[in-house]
């Protein structure tokens, strides 16, 4: 329904110490989308993923999860209403193995993943699941990573650049699993600076200049915006 919004973010303000990162940050997220924050770096991109996960001392604003208000709450209970966070660094451990990794916290609520269930998503995963983190491929660690979160039981994915760095063909492979997780009903934003990428898997983009949202496109639209993008991408 158009009223099913998950996560409505209004006039969002943050702060590093005295540096202003975020002037009026505002989107909404219907349940179910998959959606982009796309813009050029250090436009907030991930400030605002760290200041939905709890992760700025000092943010202003309403962040609104299911119509509970997160503004002022703690990163252990946002996480604990279902948000997951990947972020761009990923989080793996990197001295434990793929099997002890999908065991340790973040498991914060009953609902989540089983090992075998992340293990039919991420068939890669079962095939490595004694291989230690510093062992696995770039991609690999990345499957890992969102194979974590899916364990907290989180229904909504902040997922931080998740192909910065991969192949084209793992590239792919993670476009599929994305997919594959809206089709199962998780809820998705995006960061992303590859564009090609967003606009195959996403629902609507976010466009963010200097700490703000200053266009929202649906993914049919792209086309007919494509210079207009290419400008505020820099591209
Ligand atoms: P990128 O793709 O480069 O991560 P981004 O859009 O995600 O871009 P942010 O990482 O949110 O941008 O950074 C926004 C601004 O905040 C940048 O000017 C950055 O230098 C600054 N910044 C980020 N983290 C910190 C920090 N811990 N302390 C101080 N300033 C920071």
């Amino acid at each position: 329904a158009e009223n099913d919004v998950i996560l409505k973010v209004e006039n969002l303000e943050a702060w590093y110490g005295e540096s202003h990162i975020l002037h009026g940050m505002s989107f909404e997220i219907p349940r179910g989308e998959v959606v982009t924050l796309l813009g050029r770096n250090g436009a907030g991109k991930t400030t605002t993923m760290r200041c939905i996960m709890g992760m700025v001392a000092k943010r202003e604003g309403s962040i609104a999860f299911e119509g509970n208000e997160m503004i002022r709450m703690r990163s252990d209970r946002i996480a604990r209403l279902g948000v997951g966070y990947v972020p761009e660094e990923r989080g793996i451990f990197a001295s434990l193995n793929v099997m002890e990794n999908l065991e340790l916290p973040p498991v914060v609520k009953p609902g989540g993943m089983t090992r075998d269930e992340v293990f039919d998503l991420f068939p890669r995963l079962r095939e490595r699941r004694n291989s230690q983190g510093t062992k696995l491929s770039g991609g690999e660690q990345q499957m890992l990573a969102i194979a974590r979160i899916l364990r907290t039981g989180a229904k909504f994915l902040l997922l931080d650049e998740p192909t910065e760095g991969l192949a084209p063909v793992i590239v792919q492979q993670i476009g599929e699993i994305i997919r594959d997780l809206k089709t199962k009903g998780f809820t998705i934003l995006l960061v992303e600076q590859n564009f090609h990428f967003a606009s195959t898997v996403a629902d609507r983009h976010y466009v963010v200049e200097h700490g703000h949202v200053v266009e929202m496109m649906r993914n049919e639209e792209i086309g007919s915006n494509m210079q207009k993008l290419q400008e505020y991408l820099g591209v």
